[in-house]
C-alpha cells in the first residue's frame, strides 16, 4: 500500500474542499487562526512516518490533551478513577452542564469538559499545577520521542479569561462533592493542558503507544491502552461520536483547535489538523480526510 501517494492525494483534495467549517471563536486566541491550514501525518507500526501539508506547524491540541491526562490518571490511580467519572457517551455538547445535575456531579465520560476537569483534578492530588503540567509534558515528549513540545501561554491566558463555562462546571461539581481542589486551581491546570502546542507530525508520534504494536514506546499496559481506545471510539467526538465511528470506523479524539488523533490499532497512529469545525466542534476537513484515509487503506476496527 502506497501511503505516501494516498496522503498526497488526500492533501490535494482537502486544499480544494469548498466547505472548511468555522474556526472556534469562543477562545479569542483560537479565533485568530486561519481556516486554511491543513496537515496530516501517519506513523505506522513498522516505524515509518508519512506527512502531507503543514505537518511541522504547531497547533493547539486542546481536548486531544484529555487522552494523555486520562493515560496519566489511569497509570496513577487505576480503576479507582471510575468512581468519579463514567464511561458512557454523553450525547450532549462538549461543555454541557445539563447531565451533572441529574447524575450527582459524576460526568458521563473523561472526554467531555466536565469529565476532563475531574481527571485533571485527580492527577493534581498531592501535586502542584506546575508539577502536573511538567509530568504531562514529559509524558508527551517521551511518547513522541521529541522535546520540542510546549504550552502556549497566550492561549492558556485567553481560555482563563473567557472560561466561564468550565469554571461553572467545576463549581457545580465542587458543590456536588466531586472536586478535590478549588475550581480555579483545577481549571487553571486544565486551561494550560489544553493550550499545549504540537505539530501534526509530533501528535501522530505521541499517539504511537495507543496502537499497541511491538517495538514502539510503551507508556501503559496493553489492556489500558485498549480501554482508552474504546473510550475514544465511543466518546472522542462529543455528540458527534456516533457519526465519526460510522464514517471512519476508528477510535479518535478531536480538539477545538481543529486537530484529531486517530488510532488504527496494531497498524498506525494518525493525526490531522484543519482548524475549521463542524456543528459538533470537530474538525470538518479533518474528519473528511480520515474518512478518506480509512476507505483507501481499509483500516477499521470493524474488520
Ligand atoms: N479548552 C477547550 C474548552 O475547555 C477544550 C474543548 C475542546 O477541545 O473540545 O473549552
Amino acid at each position: 500500500m502506497d501511503l505516501a501517494a494516498i496522503l498526497t492525494r488526500i492533501g490535494a483534495e482537502m486544499q480544494a474542499a469548498p466547505d472548511r467549517g468555522r474556526v472556534a471563536d469562543y477562545i479569542p486566541e483560537l479565533a485568530r487562526v486561519s481556516p486554511d491550514h491543513f496537515a496530516m501525518a501517519i506513523c505506522t507500526a513498522e516505524g515509518e512516518t508519512f506527512t502531507t501539508g503543514e505537518a511541522e506547524t504547531p497547533f493547539s491540541i486542546q481536548s486531544i490533551s484529555k487522552v494523555f491526562t486520562l493515560a496519566l490518571a489511569l497509570g496513577r490511580l487505576g480503576d479507582q478513577l471510575w468512581t468519579r467519572v463514567g464511561r458512557e457517551p454523553s450525547g450532549l455538547a462538549f461543555n454541557s452542564i445539563l447531565q451533572l445535575e441529574h447524575e450527582n456531579g459524576i460526568p458521563r465520560n473523561p472526554f467531555i469538559n466536565a469529565g476532563a476537569l475531574v481527571v485533571t483534578d485527580a492527577i493534581l492530588a498531592g501535586h502542584k499545577p506546575r508539577e502536573v503540567l511538567g509530568e504531562l509534558l514529559r509524558f508527551l515528549r517521551e511518547a513522541a520521542g521529541e522535546d520540542d513540545i510546549h504550552i502556549n501561554r497566550a492561549v492558556a491566558a485567553s481560555e482563563q479569561a473567557t472560561g466561564h463555562r468550565n469554571l461553572a462546571l467545576a463549581h457545580f461539581m465542587a458543590a456536588q462533592g466531586n472536586l478535590l481542589h478549588a475550581p480555579e486551581l483545577t481549571c487553571g491546570t486544565y486551561f494550560h493542558q489544553c493550550a499545549i502546542e504540537m505539530s501534526t507530525r509530533q501528535l501522530a508520534r505521541a499517539g504511537r503507544f495507543l496502537m499497541n504494536a511491538p517495538g514502539l514506546p510503551r507508556m501503559l499496559g496493553a489492556a489500558r491502552v485498549r480501554r482508552i481506545n474504546a473510550l475514544m471510539m465511543t466518546c472522542g467526538h462529543y455528540d458527534g461520536s456516533g457519526e465519526f465511528a460510522y464514517r471512519v470506523g476508528l477510535p479518535g479524539k478531536s480538539g477545538v483547535g481543529g486537530g484529531i488523533l486517530v488510532i488504527a490499532p496494531g497498524r498506525a497512529a494518525i493525526a490531522v489538523w484543519s482548524p475549521g469545525l463542524n456543528a459538533q466542534g470537530n474538525s470538518q476537513l479533518g474528519t473528511l480526510a480520515v474518512e478518506r484515509l480509512a476507505r483507501a487503506t481499509g483500516w477499521s476496527v470493524f474488520g
